[in-house]
This record gives C-alpha cells, structure tokens and sequence, in this order.
C-alpha cells in the first residue's frame, strides 16, 4: 500500500527523469518527489566500470529490448532499438560520449517554436550540470554534479586515426564541445573517478541522500490518471498490484522516445482515432503523440589490422587479468575508459550545407562521430581486427 503522498510523481528514472527529480529534491526541499522506474535499482559492474559498459545494453534485464517495425528504407529490415530499464535510464548503459550538438541546431529549434531552447539559452544549464576536467572557462562548468573528461584511452590506432583525420584536411581539435561543424579529436565522456558518470548517481542518489525523493523502482507506469483535464496521479503495477501515487502538484513524464507517447496514448492522451479503435477512452485529442519521431542509424564498418594497435590485447588472459587488477587498485587503466575514444563531426558530401535547413538530405549526413577500435572476440588469430562505428548525430526537432 502506498500511504504516502507526494507532491511531485516523476515517471522514468531515466537520463531525463533523474535530473528532474534530483533537481527539484535539491530546489525544493520541503516538497515530496516520488521517481517511478520499470527497471531495477541495482547497478551492476557493467553499469559502472567505463572499459566494459558496451555489453551493459546486451543484458536484456536492463533493456526494452524493442524491435522497430520493418523499415521500407532499408529493405524492410528490423532494427534493434535499445532503451535502458535499469535507475538511470539510458544513462546507465549507453557509450558515455559527451557531446552536445551544434549551436545552430539549438537555434533551429528556437526559431521553430520551442522557446528558451536556443544555444545561448541552453549553454548556461549545460555548464551547470557539469564538473569537467577542463576546468571552468566559456564552454564548461567545474561544479555540476555530472563529471565529464576527456578520452585518454591508451591505443597507438586512436593516435593513427586522429592523425588520418588530420591529413585528410579535417582540422583536429582538443575540445568537440567548442561548437566544431567539422573536426575530430579525443571525445569527453561522462566518466569521474575511473565510474560511469550516469543521472542515476549525478542526480538522483544525492536525492534520495537529502530525504525528500523517494524511488519507486521495479514499478510500471501503466496508466496517468488524468481527471477534469489535470493529471493528478499515476497508476502502477508493483510486483503484481496495482495501485496509484498521487500528485499533489505535478506529474512529469520522461519514459524515453518510445514510452512517453505509449504511456501517453495508454492515459487517453494521442490522436482520437487511433485510441478509439483501441478501446482507450480519449482525454485529450492531441494527434502529433507518437508521431514525427526522427533517429539515426548507427553502423559499424570493420577492418583487419596488420598491426596490434586496436584493443585486441586485452582480449590476451593475462592482459585482461592485468588491466582488471590495476583498475581494482588504482581505479584507473583502460578499464576506466570509454571504449569510444575519438571521434568527430564530418560530412559525407561537401556540397551539403552546415545548417539544419528543410532539405532532409542536409540533416542525416551533417556530422558523425566514428569510434576507434573494438575488439571482436573470435576473430581469426592472424588479424588484430578493429571496428570504426560510425553514426549520424541525432537531429530530432523536440515539438513546439
Ligand atoms: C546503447 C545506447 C548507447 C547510447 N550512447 C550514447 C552516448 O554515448 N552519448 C549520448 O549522449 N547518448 C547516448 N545514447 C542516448 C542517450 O542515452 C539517450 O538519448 C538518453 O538516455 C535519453 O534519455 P531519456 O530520459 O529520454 O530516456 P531514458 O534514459 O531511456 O530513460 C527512460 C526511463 O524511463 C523508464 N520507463 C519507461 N517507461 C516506463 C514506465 N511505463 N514505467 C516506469 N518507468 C518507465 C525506463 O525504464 C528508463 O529508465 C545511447 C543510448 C543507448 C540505448
């Protein structure tokens, strides 16, 4: 039973929901927040030693594990679709790269409709929440509760494709985060003290540690109780039970890209029609819910290496035995860092324009980022082989 009242009801624990329940924990202390989370509380060491969190998002406890449907775009293919279900969200199990975006697509978005969204409105919120190792200075902050630095994972190929970048004509850079349009360099990751830096631990346990912010974990949202047009609570489905958190002031909904919408259309909230045919009784007629969503397709181009420059090393016992005892001493080594450790921002045409203009063919091909070596276990013996990933920013336009 839940006897307790809150004034704030904070859905998702995600990336999103632990900054807002943590934010207002630490703006509000008299006021009560409730965070609900599907998944669970635990994180484990796959959540929170950098060198091995790419296999935290194969564990499928702590991931949605969606499919899309068949996209016609690409010969009808399925795509694997990855959310976090763990405290944290995404931020738990995700690549820890830093990077922002560009000013001008924030702008866009300003002259769009959604306002206090420009560059120069979001930059001041950007260096708050950030404790860089740069130091504090025009493009970071050095007191934020989130900890960012830069990639210094130690591999000769990350070196070799830097400078591969470099007499490509593409200049190299110390700061991605300085507004470069084209450029590489070494990424900053959300990494502090050799652990993922995720919202779970920037946010949301320094408000459970105040008192005020209560996690609801291993809790589905199944349904916003919206009554006389207000949402005034939330229904969840506990180890079997269902029952409702009420909010006195306000619910907040941050279930990611593909749950806010269904949860949405689950509380009567999305286009008419659809809900009808559905059975769901329409509380709000809002026809763009779960619709306009805009991703980037992530893909990996592969190469046998010659020479043992990748991460393949590691893969050897006593290497492996190696790295994990100087990260269990010192915290520090490669296992402290991210896997993804340079990478840039290119376009695949030069005669594209740098703006987010109306021309789709602009958008997709502005800026890509392209990871160093990977390991890829099992591979034939002769070969070190590497693995450049490669992935178009994402350039979604956040409703007005
Ligand atoms: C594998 C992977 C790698 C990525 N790499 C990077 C990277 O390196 N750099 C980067 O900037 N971005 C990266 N991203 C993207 C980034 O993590 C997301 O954009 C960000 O986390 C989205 O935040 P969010 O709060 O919207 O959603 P999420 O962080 O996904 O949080 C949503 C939360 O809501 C919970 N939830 C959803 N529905 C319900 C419900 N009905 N009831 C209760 N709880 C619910 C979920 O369990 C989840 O915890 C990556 C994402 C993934 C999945």
């Amino acid at each position: 039973m839940l006897a307790k009242g809150w004034d704030y009801v904070v859905i998702g624990a995600g990336a999103a929901g632990c900054v807002v329940a943590g934010r207002l924990s630490e703006m509000l202390p008299a006021a009560r927040i409730a965070l609900i989370e599907a998944g669970r509380e635990r994180l484990g060491l796959t959540t929170k030693v950098p060198g091995i969190a790419f296999i935290a998002s194969t564990f499928a406890r702590q991931n949605w594990n969606y499919q899309t449907e068949p996209v016609p775009a690409l010969n009808g293919r399925r795509l694997s679709w990855f959310q976090g279900r763990i405290l944290g969200g995404s931020s738990s199990i995700n690549g820890m790269l830093y990077l922002r975006g560009h000013s001008l697509e924030y702008d866009q978005w300003a002259q769009r409709g959604c306002q206090g969204w420009s560059f120069d409105q979001v930059l001041p919120y950007f260096k708050k929440a950030e404790t860089n190792s740069r130091g504090a200075g025009e493009w970071h902050g050095d007191d934020g509760p989130m900890a960012v630095k830069q990639s210094r994972l130690d591999l000769p190929i990350c070196d070799a494709f830097l400078a591969a970048a470099g007499e490509s004509g593409y200049p190299v850079v110390d700061d991605l985060n300085t507004d470069v349009v084209e450029g590489f360099g070494r990424i900053d990751t959300n990494i502090g003290n050799g652990r993922r830096a995720s919202t779970a631990v920037a946010f949301a346990q320094a408000g459970r540690r105040r008192g005020n912010l209560d996690l609801l974990s291993e809790a589905i949202a199944a349904r916003i109780v919206i009554e006389n047009g207000r949402a005034k609570g939330v229904e969840i489905i506990r180890q079997g039970v269902r029952e409702t958190v009420w909010a006195e002031r306000e619910v907040i909904l941050c279930g990611g890209t593909v749950n806010s919408p269904q949860l949405l259309m689950l509380s009567g909230v999305g286009p008419p029609a659809h809900l009808t045919s559905l059975g769901i009784p329409v509380a709000l007629d809002a026809p763009e819910v779960g619709r306009n969503l805009q991703n980037h397709p992530s893909y990996s181009l592969r190469y046998a290496c010659s020479q043992p420059v990748t991460a393949y090393k590691y893969l050897n016992p006593a290497a492996a035995i190696g790295m994990g005892l100087r990260y269990a001493l010192t915290g520090g080594g490669s296992l402290a860092e991210s896997y993804v450790a340079t990478g840039g921002y290119m376009r695949s045409d030069p005669s594209l324009g740098y703006d987010c203009g109306d021309d789709p063919g602009a958008g997709d091909a502005q800026r890509r980022r392209v990871p160093p070596a990977r390991p890829i276990p099992g591979a034939p013996r002769l070969y070190r082989v590497g693995r450049f990933g490669s992935a178009a920013q994402p350039r979604t336009y956040p409703a007005a």
